[in-house]
């Protein structure tokens, strides 16, 4: 038979589907690795999808997505980023994961070149690799709180360099970019006449400082990713949103055709619920999400492991470069050993070669017990390796 797509097949697969493919064939282990939240899906959005079906929501809708919820998108946005949103600048996809692909579909031909942090969530590389593109990737460091610097960027832009990636909070570092940061960063985007795409899908998730997102600076250069997954605990439904300049959206309105046809109609008229419905939720999560961040900073600080502090999303980049292993053999013997599943840093690019991910969506007593098993394992391999050195001299 004739051999299939090079492209897709020489992907390489993510390196956290390793440790949680593992640890479901094991009992009893602390599951740090996912980055879902572990609250079910509010009460009165999943009653709003139950009566969206016997409103009989069951047909195809347009392929950017319902009028009636771009236009609540349009508006929200509109007022949360001080820019003009219309409804035919949103298009509704099946998550972020799917807004990622569709810029990438509409922006990139082959060989065009994508800024990509280092750390940064493994779907940015893959998305820009499956449409030919080429990811290079852009360092950030833990001296600098993982936010990225225009300075840093320039070594990296080039004639064919078209889009820059950003991600604020970020995922797998809990980084919120401050304003002054986030202005430099689209001023760069525009001295480089490069797109932006900003990923927000943590944006309601910050525990100090404020969102700030660059599509209030230039809101026809940015396209904005953002999805109900993580504000609303809506992982299973599948729905997020992209906004962006008239072009950019009509293409995208175009490619969902062949893509999707359409996001499911009860789950955008859930999507709708969640969106005008209360907001305490969201608030509860955020705090929940705070408290398991300061408990878990406290546990690193008693055992001499901290390095910074995340300020959103539900993540924490821990640091595991005293034990002697590599990051994915790291995890593997946590998880074997002390039976905690943590991501290993490289999944997300070398840059993490010396952290392990550690996901706060999880309750908080497991957490607190999992991060004091990770830094004691830690600790026992830094002294392992260190009667090993004295021995050998
Ligand atoms: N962007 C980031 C940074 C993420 O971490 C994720 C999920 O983990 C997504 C986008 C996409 O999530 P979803 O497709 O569920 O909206």
């Amino acid at each position: 038979m004739k051999r299939l797509a090079q492209t897709p097949n020489a992907m390489p697969g993510s390196g956290i589907r390793e440790i949680a493919n593992l640890a479901v064939t094991m009992p009893d282990v602390i599951r740090l690795e996912i980055g879902e939240p572990n609250f079910p899906t509010p009460r009165h959005i999943a009653d709003g999808a139950a009566r969206a079906v016997a409103e009989g929501f069951t047909k195809y809708t347009q392929s950017a997505g319902l009028l009636s919820l771009r236009t609540l998108i349009a508006n929200r946005v509109s007022g949360t980023h001080s820019i003009d949103v219309t409804p035919d600048r949103v298009n509704v996809t099946v998550g972020g994961v799917q807004g990622v692909q569709d810029v990438a579909i509409a922006l990139l031909d082959p060989g065009d070149e994508v800024l990509v942090p280092d750390p940064g969530w493994p779907n940015y590389e893959m998305a820009v690799r499956v449409h030919e593109g080429v990811p290079v990737r852009y360092p950030l460091s833990v001296e600098h709180g993982f936010v990225p610097r225009a300075d840093d960027l320039e070594r990296h832009v080039t004639a064919r360099t078209k889009l820059l990636v950003l991600n604020s909070p970020g995922n797998p570092t809990g980084a919120v970019f401050p304003r002054r940061t986030v202005e430099d960063l689209v001023a760069f985007a525009r001295r480089h006449d490069l797109y932006v795409l900003s990923d927000e899908v943590y944006g309601e998730l910050i525990f100090d400082g404020e969102h700030v997102s660059p599509a209030t600076f230039d809101p026809d250069r940015v396209v904005l990713v953002n999805s109900l997954s993580k504000t609303y605990a809506m992982t299973g439904w599948r729905i997020g949103y992209v906004i962006a300049n008239d072009a950019i959206s009509r293409v995208i309105t175009k490619i969902q055709e062949p893509m999707i046809s359409c996001v499911s109609g009860l789950v955008q008229k859930a999507a709708e619920v969640a969106l005008t419905g209360p907001q305490d939720c969201v608030r509860e999560m955020r705090d929940s999400y705070r408290s398991r961040r300061d408990a878990v900073v406290a546990v690193l600080k008693a055992h001499e492991n901290y390095l910074y502090t995340p300020h959103g999303a539900f993540y924490i980049m821990v640091d595991i470069g005293r034990s002697g292993l590599g990051s994915r053999e790291f995890a593997l013997a946590l998880l074997q050993e002390q039976q905690v599943a943590v991501a290993p840093g490289t999944a997300f690019g070398d840059a993490g070669r010396t952290f392990v991910r550690v996901s706060l969506a999880t309750e908080q007593g497991p957490l607190i017990e999992g991060v004091t098993r990770l830094c004691r394992f830690v600790n026992m391999l830094r002294d392992r390796s260190e009667v090993a050195a004295t021995r050998r001299q």
